[in-house]
């Protein structure tokens, strides 16, 4: 494409195409944290490993230089919506780009390649598998190539949690092309899935670029699981009403019943996991990502590739399998740089249950220790008194301020902890003298002295423990032995299922020598009295924006005229104007073409498209 002269909202001493094709084309006026850098580096030809988080801006890293250089940059991308959305918000954007991938008939691929050789596209996503094949090898074999971006690059590690065989087989790229720059993306930072992707997409050497992980909009958030779904509505209608969300559960069945049970609670809730059949699947993703303020429910199979910058919150109903799973689900939430929430509810039975899976998979024994220790990992982020945020960031070998974050619970509201060796003793001798062979809830049946059934046929209620621990409630042991799991004194037991056992550092604690704090557990979320949010983000977002708080009526207007654009263009809300861009619009309410144009996010082809009407809609809610 060519560049334009535009030259607006330039700041001082920056090559001014770049700058001019981000400010033109994407109606940018400046750039975030390490993309000038690499930007400049691929644009000189380099390759590169780029490592941010979700939100962090991956995608401009290589579609300005795929615009600044000669040629098509092909992009290679794992799932197709992600694709489709990406090209949506491209042509949009005026850039020549376009997808070859399964969902195209015969003759609209031959017409895409034909453009492909006529030098007539900037951008062309293509699916892994498509790539990989003879035909397609030798159609770049004689494109004009301008780079290779391969995204969610982690998706090549074999230890991942995202592991596609075909992304494997893109070795190919740095064999076929050596001459051709590569940017390998991902949002993925732990060591050995770095490692993998430099061997595979032969990076050796290549720079690395590592953004900050930090995802400072996120507000963390663990509870003790009481009541999972009860917590979970309180959540959503006390701080998220009307908001669009994800909330992940490890089941297809949990997936129904809880999306049930929202929707009867009267929040709009979708379904979404690999047993519903496709086409059911893909309206309720369409529709989660097209429509306004819609929960979708899935499994872990829900949300890579999932562009859609305003989902509000993400809400885990169980235990993902460790702190990279975690983190790139709750990552999903905020895009856009608005406030928004990763909400936890976790409990005892979490933590039993993910290492039963661990030790029942058909792994290797090495598989199941690298498993178990991440798991040991998430618990201790789950259980831990000081900032999230800091030992999340840590996980990932970052150093965050000791003085906290100021945006999780913990530092929003410190939990108050208790000497707890008298608990923790009483706990590990009644499991000690019970024989180690029972679950959680017998050891409390017996600790406040109930005379069940099993208690009785046991004998349990002969013994010295027996009723030692009547002066707490079986909610307060239930969270102690939890912790004392999460601790490590106690440990599920690989053999009898439920059976909790002592381990070695469980003597220290009975002799008395290892002290014991444990966190008093408070009913439900220790925030329900903080901040409420309303249905768009009252608070000033982290990124700046200043939201919709004195012009309600020009927001809501500018929202309608969106929604119609976007039903009658058949794209996304968001690939018409993102929310940050309609909030700037209400705040600095332009009444000149010239004015609206130095809004973030209105470039050249918005201007022209859309400048007008916008305008109107401005003028026709001054009073608002
Ligand atoms: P990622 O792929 O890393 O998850 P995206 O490339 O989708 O992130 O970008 C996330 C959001 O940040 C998008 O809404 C995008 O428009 C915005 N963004 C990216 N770069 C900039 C920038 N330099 N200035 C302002 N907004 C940006
Ligand atoms: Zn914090």
């Amino acid at each position: 494409m060519s560049v334009p002269a535009s030259a607006a909202k330039r700041p001082p001493g920056l090559a001014p195409d770049v700058l001019s094709v981000l400010n033109s084309v994407f109606g940018l006026p400046g750039f975030r944290g390490e993309q000038e850098k690499i930007i400049g580096h691929v644009t000189n030809g380099g390759n590169c490993l780029v490592l941010m988080p979700t939100g962090g801006g991956k995608s401009l890293c290589y579609q300005l230089p795929a615009l600044l250089r000669e040629g098509c940059g092909i992009v290679v991308s794992p799932l197709i919506a992600l694709m489709r959305d990406q090209v949506a918000g491209l042509l949009e954007a005026g850039v020549k780009a376009a997808v070859l991938n399964s969902t195209l008939t015969f003759d609209e691929a031959a017409a895409v390649e034909a453009r492909l050789l006529a030098g007539d596209l900037d951008l062309l996503y293509i699916a892994p598998e498509r790539l990989l094949t003879p035909r397609c090898l030798n159609l770049l074999g004689r494109a004009k190539v301008a780079l290779f971006a391969i995204d969610e690059a982690h998706c090549v590690s074999q230890w991942g949690h995202d592991f596609r065989p075909e992304y494997i087989g893109l070795s190919v790229i740095a064999e076929r092309f050596p001459d051709v720059p590569r940017i390998a993306l991902t949002a993925t930072a732990d060591d050995l899935t770095r490692k993998e992707i430099i061997d595979r997409l032969g990076l050796a050497g290549a720079p690395r670029f590592v953004a900050s992980f930090d995802r400072p909009n996120i507000r963390y958030e663990i509870v003790d699981k009481q009541n999972a779904p009860a917590q979970l509505k309180a959540f959503i209608s006390e701080r998220h009403a009307g908001d669009a969300g994800i909330v992940y559960c490890l089941s297809r069945a949990k997936v129904e019943d809880t999306a049930a049970a929202l929707t009867k609670a009267g929040i709009e809730a979708l379904p979404y996991h690999a047993g519903l059949d496709a086409r059911m699947r893909s309206r309720n993703q369409d529709r989660f990502i097209n429509e306004d303020g819609i929960v979708i429910v899935a499994t872990v199979a829900f949300g890579m590739g999932i562009d859609k910058p305003d989902v509000r919150f993400v809400a885990h109903l169980d235990l993902p399998k460790s702190i990279e799973a975690y983190y790139q689900e709750t990552g999903r939430a905020g895009r856009d740089g608005k406030p928004s929430s990763a909400w936890m509810a976790y409990g005892l039975s979490d933590i039993v249950q993910q290492r039963r899976m661990i030790e029942e998979s058909s792994g290797a024994e090495a598989f199941k220790r690298v498993s178990i220790g991440k798991l040991d990992a998430l618990v201790g982020l789950a259980e831990t008194t000081n900032c999230r945020r800091t030992r999340l960031l840590g996980y990932f070998g970052e150093k965050a301020s000791t003085a906290g974050c100021a945006n999780c619970d913990n530092c929003l509201s410190p939990p108050k902890l208790r000497d707890g060796k008298v608990m923790a003793q009483k706990l590990l001798s009644c499991a000690y003298r019970t024989g180690q062979r029972f679950g959680a809830m017998h050891l409390i049946d017996v600790l406040v002295g109930r005379l069940t059934e099993r208690v009785q046929q046991f004998g349990h209620d002969k013994l010295s423990v027996f009723g030692i621990g009547r002066e707490l409630n079986e909610k307060q042991w239930r969270a102690a032995l939890r912790q004392l799991v999460a601790m490590g004194h106690l440990q599920p037991d690989a053999e009898a299922f439920g059976a909790l056992k002592l381990t070695e550092t469980a003597r220290g604690v009975l002799k008395g020598e290892t002290e014991v704090m444990l966190r008093e557990e408070t009913p439900g979320s220790r925030l329900r009295a903080s901040r409420t949010r309303s249905r768009r983000g009252d608070l000033a977002s982290a990124s700046g924006t200043s939201g919709e708080a004195g012009h309600p009526a020009l927001v809501g207007a500018l929202r309608a005229w969106r929604s119609e654009v976007a039903r009658k263009r058949s794209v996304p809300a968001y690939v018409v104007l993102h929310d940050a861009t309609i909030d700037g619009i209400a705040a600095s309410r332009p009444m000149t073409l010239h004015q609206l144009r130095d809004i973030a996010g209105i470039g050249d082809k918005k201007l022209e498209h859309y400048g007008d009407e916008l305008i109107a809609l401005v003028k026709a809610n001054r009073t608002a």
